[in-house]
């Protein structure tokens, strides 16, 4: 079928991998880096994704859209993306409901794309670092999402791989993907673990149980605001501060500065998990002031130690859910960028009293690593070394409908293996009822009002009888990506009524996700437009060149001073035409050409004609124009 990526889609970083030949590669992107920003920017000419996008976000702060995964599969109204919005430089405006980015894409057109697509845009990045270093086109993959991603989330993940072009077969829990990576479903008997995800933005902790390769997320908590772009605030503050006191000079209203400050604290910070003294300098820093300081791992260590500290209300909270003690704990898994600080993995030796977490596989790859591997098993069947490996998701949440007196009447409880199929029997509620509404729930709650609310859809047409007769059939069926179908049938009628019903609640539409693809495909042709301008002016560049050489050489002597003005001219003009119109459409490029060749070409060939035959004709040198 062809390789099958897994791609780590992150918040801040996204990394691509692949099982090949028995084992794992990360690819690197064109940079040569092994993660590649999860940044999608717009210049006036084109769209940049990855680093380029992340080096101009300081020339653009409303037109660089970064952390998108904050927003894919969420309302407007979400709390959440209230509270991005405040702080996220770029617009975000609610469009039937759901939170879209509002940006001035190329060629300064304003338009509001939706998380599915700008998560799209960072996929077909993936998909060409991929593509680029196997040297075949990818068509599938296998794409990670947090374990507390609920239904939407996932389906919108999975539509934006749709959009990107890509097949997901797969969508796993992203700690089920770290344990993979560090080969825990090889082990024998069931064992706990704990998976600490310390990223960009975010911290997410999974408690996991794995037995007979069942992995089941017991129970996950995390912080939405705590990650490495917390650190890097209190770096930049710090030098700041610093800098204002040696140069007098605040920097910190002016967005440009800033960012230049902290994509330079980043670098230093990452250095300090490896060396124990770094410096920054930074040329023009604001008003032609320069900038340089030492920073030591200690000071940085003292700087974020209460953020640090943070880490551990979640570990605590998935021990505490799950009825765990530390003891209990057989492995640790450390994963995320920010788990490469050593402070933070001795803090986390510490807690867990004196135990050392996994090691071995980069934290900012292991995930990519696991889905690398899950690719393998479902791209290859048969492969060796494959084979053996049985990889089993189950449901994070449990499933069920509201039943009278707003009850969560469970259908798939939590942990249940995938892919599901279950059915249970409900009645009316009332004499002569010939409607229910299915309402279906997630969630852990008693009561459905503090669960969340999936989906709703009535089931009409039951034959009129006394309460308690008919018969309705509900059956939630969950495919391998967690993503859940509900039937509702009634058994009693010989017109049995059957209602499937996907979760489309704040879901693109099929349609909007083939307009979407229509689009990319305009923007496509468009791009070939552009680099076909380019090959027009290259052509004509290159052979203008080529003439001017030609007079600048042995040629340039043998010309007859007439034709040589004839030359000078038709470059001149060229020239001018080439400086006043740089922007040209690839027509007027191939016409200029087509031009100067008509003219140049016969002078020219002449010239060579007569340089064959060992003319000695010479021509003074000086009146050759240095365009
Ligand atoms: P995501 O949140 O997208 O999953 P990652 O797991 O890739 O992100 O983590 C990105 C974060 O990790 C960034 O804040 C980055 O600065 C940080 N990071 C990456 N490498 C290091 C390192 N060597 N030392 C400290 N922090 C690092
Ligand atoms: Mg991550």
């Amino acid at each position: 079928m062809g390789p099958v990526i897994g791609i780590d889609l992150g918040t801040a970083y996204s990394c691509v991998g692949i099982f090949k030949n028995g084992r794992v590669e990360i690819i690197p992107n064109e940079y040569g880096n092994r993660i590649t920003p999860s940044f999608v920017a717009w210049t006036d000419e084109e769209r940049l994704v990855g680093e380029a996008a992340k080096n101009q976000a300081h020339l653009n702060p409303e037109r660089s859209v970064y952390v998108v995964k904050r927003l894919i599969g969420r309302g407007f109204e979400d709390k959440q993306v209230q509270r991005d919005m405040k702080w996220l430089p770029y617009a975000i405006v609610n469009k039937n409901g759901k939170p879209y980015v509002k940006a001035k894409v190329e060629w300064g057109e304003e338009k509001k794309l939706s998380p599915e697509e700008i998560s799209a845009m960072i996929l077909i990045k993936m998909k060409e670092i991929a593509e680029n270093y196997l040297g075949t086109e990818v068509k599938y993959a296998v794409i990670t999402v947090p374990a507390y991603f609920n239904d939407q989330q996932r389906q919108a993940t999975k539509d934006a791989g749709l959009i990107s072009g890509l097949e997901v077969l797969r969508i796993i829990n992203e700690a089920t993907a770290a344990a993979i990576a560090y080969g825990m479903d090889k082990k024998q008997g069931e064992k706990n673990i704990i998976v600490i995800d310390l990223g960009g933005g975010t911290i997410d902790v999974s408690l996991l149980t794995i037995d007979n390769d069942v992995f089941e997320v017991v129970a996950t908590s995390g912080d939405t605001h705590l990650g490495g772009e917390d650190f890097d605030q209190r770096l930049t503050e710090h030098f700041v501060k610093i800098f204002k006191k040696k140069s007098g000079k605040d920097i910190k209203d002016d967005p440009r500065s800033m960012q230049k400050l902290k994509s330079e604290v980043e670098k230093a910070k990452r250095d300090l998990s490896s060396i124990h003294k770094t410096k920054i300098t930074i040329e023009n820093l604001i008003d032609g002031v320069d900038f340089s300081e030492i920073i030591t791992r200690a000071r940085f260590e003292e700087l974020c130690n209460d953020l640090f500290k943070k880490i551990f209300q979640p570990v605590q909270q998935v021990l505490d859910d799950s009825g765990m003690k530390k003891i209990d704990i057989d492995d640790v898994v450390l994963v995320g960028g920010s788990t490469r600080i050593p402070k933070v993995q001795q803090l986390i030796k510490d807690f867990f009293d004196g135990k050392e977490p996994n090691r071995g596989i980069n934290p900012d790859e292991a995930i990519a690593y696991g889905a690398a591997i899950q690719g393998g098993i479902l791209g290859d069947q048969t492969s060796e070394e494959t084979k053996d490996i049985l990889i089993i998701d189950v449901t994070p949440l449990t499933l069920g409908i509201e039943t009278v007196g707003g009850v969560m009447t469970k259908i798939t409880p939590r942990g249940t293996v995938l892919p599901a199929k279950k059915s249970q029997t409900f009645t009316t509620y009332q004499d002569q009822q010939t409607t229910v509404t299915i309402s279906v729930f997630e969630g852990e709650r008693a009561q459905v009002k503090d669960n969340y609310l999936l989906g709703k859809f009535d089931l009409t047409g039951i034959r009129p009888a006394a309460r308690g007769v008919p018969q309705i059939e509900v059956t939630f069926e969950i495919d391998e990506n967690s993503i859940l179908s509900v039937t509702a049938k009634d058994i009693n009628t010989t017109n049995q009524v059957s209602i499937i019903v996907k979760n489309e609640n704040g879901r693109l539409s099929k349609e909007e996700i083939e307009d979407i693809i229509r689009e990319n495909e305009k923007i496509a042709l468009l791009d070939k437009k552009i680099y076909q301008i380019r090959n027009a002016k290259d052509s004509f560049e290159d052979y203008f060149n080529f003439v001017r050489n030609q007079l600048d050489e042995k040629v340039g002597k043998i010309i007859q001073t007439d034709d040589k003005y004839k030359l000078k001219d038709a470059l001149l003009k060229a020239f001018e035409f080439l400086h006043y119109h740089p922007n040209s459409r690839d027509e007027d490029f191939a016409k200029l050409e087509s031009d100067l060749r008509s003219v140049c070409d016969p002078i020219i060939a002449k010239a060579n004609k007569q340089q064959h035959m060992g003319t000695s004709q010479c021509y003074c040198y000086d009146d050759i124009v240095d365009l």
